[in-house]
């Protein structure tokens, strides 16, 4: 049976618009990086995405290189967004991205136009969709002209394939390139996705100003730190977690400096009445430059955890002091 959206999904989510733009993001968008491929069952990412679609997550964050395997995560959602999501596919904006390694070969990685575009096919053909809403160049590439990655994005757009680009991992110098060859080309840049969290401040140095300064909109990649900013590992490692698995982490993560602070934040988040993750999430989304915090989950009881956060956004600069005391691991 296809699944049935719920009526009421549209009554608790806040939409932002991405930077200028027309586009109105859910304040959490759900990511398919980790959990989306065969590390989990059927019915787990089948949940994840109709449930995050019920509680008013219009957004989906796809690469082509998720899963594992790489393109399994496009797959997947590709037939979650066939059999239970057609009806609703003009609600929902899917990105996607190319720039990491995905195929054998001189053109299967980084930004040149023939991989970049090739890439694009390729997703269209594993999510079955006719277009992306955004497509992002993944990172930048040091060695092709950023004349050409942008000029890439652009022919998507013209031909259809994409309505919006966005670049991810660039820093200010980088995405300030990025914005002026797309200038070029009559495109705007919608989107950047850095990676923002508690433990990670790095684009509050200069990336942040230079995304207010061109009126783009910003949305942030492991706000929960991949799991190290909930209670995931405060009573030891659990075995189907991020670090007991592998997963881009290990159990040297869960360090004596990572418990001591993590606890120490878990406080200050029980003394406001939320969780860490709750804390995590709204510490992101106090910088009025965020759009969107992009969140991994891999169940909906975290997913449901997560979206409460939205319930209270409000932190008192007595309580940022406190989260800055603690933001190293
Ligand atoms: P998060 O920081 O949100 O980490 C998600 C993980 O944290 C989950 O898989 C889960 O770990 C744990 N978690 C989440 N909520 C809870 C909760 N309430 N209680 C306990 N544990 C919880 O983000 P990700 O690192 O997963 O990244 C999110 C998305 O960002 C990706 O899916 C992808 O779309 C994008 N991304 C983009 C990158 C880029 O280069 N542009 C790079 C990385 C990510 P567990 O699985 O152990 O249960």
């Amino acid at each position: 049976m296809p699944h049935t959206a719920a009526p009421d999904r549209y009554a608790s989510m806040t939409y932002v618009r991405s930077g200028r733009s027309g586009l109105l993001l859910p304040r959490i968008s759900l990511g398919l990086w980790n959990n989306f491929g065969t590390t989990r069952g059927w019915e787990t990412q089948r949940a994840l995405v109709t449930h995050a679609f019920d509680r008013g997550i219009t957004h989906f964050d796809l690469a082509n290189n998720y899963g594992p395997p790489p393109g399994a995560a496009e797959t997947a959602f590709g037939q979650i967004i066939g059999s239970d999501l057609k009806a609703y596919r003009d609600e929902i904006i899917v990105s996607t991205k190319a720039g990491y390694q995905m195929w054998d070969g001189p053109y299967g990685d980084w930004g040149s136009r023939k991989s970049m575009l090739a890439s694009l096919d390729q997703s269209l053909q594993r999510t079955g969709l006719d277009y992306v809403d955004v497509f992002y160049s993944h990172r930048p590439d040091p060695e092709t002209p950023i004349e050409e990655t942008m000029g890439a994005l652009a022919t998507a757009v013209r031909q259809g394939k994409a309505l919006y680009v966005g670049v991810s991992n660039y820093d200010a110098d980088q995405m300030r390139a990025a914005v002026a060859a797309l200038r070029a080309e009559n495109i705007p840049l919608t989107i950047h996705q850095p990676r923002y969290n508690i433990f990670d401040r790095k684009p509050e140095h200069r990336l942040l100003d230079t995304i207010a300064e061109f009126g783009v909109g910003c949305i942030v990649f492991s706000p929960l730190a991949g799991g190290l900013l909930t209670d995931r590992y405060l009573q030891g490692v659990p075995a189907d977690s991020r670090a007991a698995e592998g997963r881009w982490m290990t159990t040297s993560d869960i360090s004596e400096v990572y418990l001591a602070n993590a606890r120490a934040l878990t406080d200050l988040a029980q003394a406001r009445g939320q969780t860490l993750s709750q804390l995590a999430l709204a510490w992101v989304l106090r910088r009025p430059e965020v759009t969107s915090a992009l969140v991994g989950a891999s169940s909906t009881a975290q997913l449901d955890q997560n979206l409460a956060a939205l319930e209270s956004l409000e932190i008192t600069a007595a309580e940022l002091a406190v989260i800055d005391d603690h933001s190293h691991r």
